[in-house]
């Protein structure tokens, strides 16, 4: 993939959006995960050299992200958070023009922004004025104009923002096509794990500014906490507190289920035998599948 970043530090004022992050991503589909708030939308903005770091260095399809903005550019392809929408313009004038923002002849840019058009489902409504597209629409045709000037490498920024079911599977499949059979890299940052999940095998997960996980999903599955399901009666104070001091991590559900994260390398006996010593009767112990929820919890902290 040919992203390359070196303790990047990032802050808007008073608040550290981005607190060392150091990356190094070669190919494939890659998820960047984390809640709001996390540094996702900050980190693609500088690798864009929309953002200038405040400390570290990167390159991007091997560009300088301080002095190479333009030829980055033009080689990486950007479908934003929010809508970029230009009032009065129907879809072919507004991804076109995206087509010559990114360096393209200005016929060329409309004869691709009419092909990527089609590609994305929108050839029938292209001249229609983009104030009447649904929420599904616009989020298609912000990708179209970021496949436009055909990117090496595209940044895709929560894309499955504001979609009813029916359009966030329809645009997650489109973005699938995109990585798995077009010559496109995919970098896709979202908070909603079954959606990495449907694209990426590589994800990288971001907490409060810094990188909280990264590999490849099945690794990171293997490596992490094994959740069980406990039913448990009796007073649990004691006995949660001692298994979260062997290292678990613990959530209480509202049906008194206890959520319990298990660290590779504890076994299952350990917590009978702290059940039995605090007189709790454990009455289900179900281990659960793991999912990038799972690791997702762990890397974040679920207390
Ligand atoms: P994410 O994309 O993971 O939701 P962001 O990169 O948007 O995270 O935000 C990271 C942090 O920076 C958050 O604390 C957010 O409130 C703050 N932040 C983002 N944009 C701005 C801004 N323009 N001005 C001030 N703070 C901002």
């Amino acid at each position: 993939m040919g992203i390359e970043l070196k303790d990047i530090r990032f802050s808007y004022g008073r608040v550290q959006a981005l607190d060392g992050i150091d990356i190094r991503l070669e190919g494939g589909a890659v998820g960047l995960l984390g809640p709001n708030g996390a540094g996702k939308s900050t980190l693609l903005k500088i690798m864009l050299g929309f953002l200038r770091p405040d400390q570290g260095e990167g390159r991007v399809l091997d560009h300088d992200i301080r002095t190479e903005q333009t030829l980055i550019r033009r080689r990486v392809g950007y479908m934003p958070e929010n809508d970029c929408f230009i009032p009065g313009m129907d879809a072919v004038t507004f991804t076109a023009y995206f087509g010559e923002l990114s360096g393209m002849p200005r016929q060329e840019a409309m004869k691709r922004a009419h092909d990527v058009l089609f590609y994305v489902g929108l050839g029938e409504s292209r001249y229609r004025q983009l104030e009447t597209y649904s929420a599904g629409m616009k989020q298609r045709l912000k990708l179209a104009q970021a496949i436009v000037h055909d990117p090496k490498l595209l940044f895709l920024d929560e894309p499955t923002n504001n979609l009813d079911p029916q359009g966030r599977k329809e645009i997650l499949e489109l973005i699938l096509e995109i990585s798995s059979k077009k010559d496109i890299q995919v970098l896709i940052s979202s908070h909603i794990l079954p959606d990495i999940e449907f694209i990426c095998s590589y994800v990288v997960i971001l907490n409060k500014g810094r990188v909280a996980a990264k590999g490849e999903l099945a690794n990171l599955r293997e490596a992490s906490f094994r959740l069980f399901e406990l039913k448990v009666k009796g007073e649990p104070a004691r006995f949660l507190e001692r298994i979260r001091a062997l290292g678990c991590k613990v959530e209480e559900t509202e049906d008194m289920i206890l959520k319990v994260y298990m660290p590779p390398q504890l076994e299952r006996k350990a917590i009978f035998q702290t059940a039995v010593e605090e007189r709790i009767q454990v009455r289900q112990f179900l281990k659960s599948q793991t999912s990038l929820e799972d690791v997702f919890a762990k890397a974040v902290g679920v207390d």
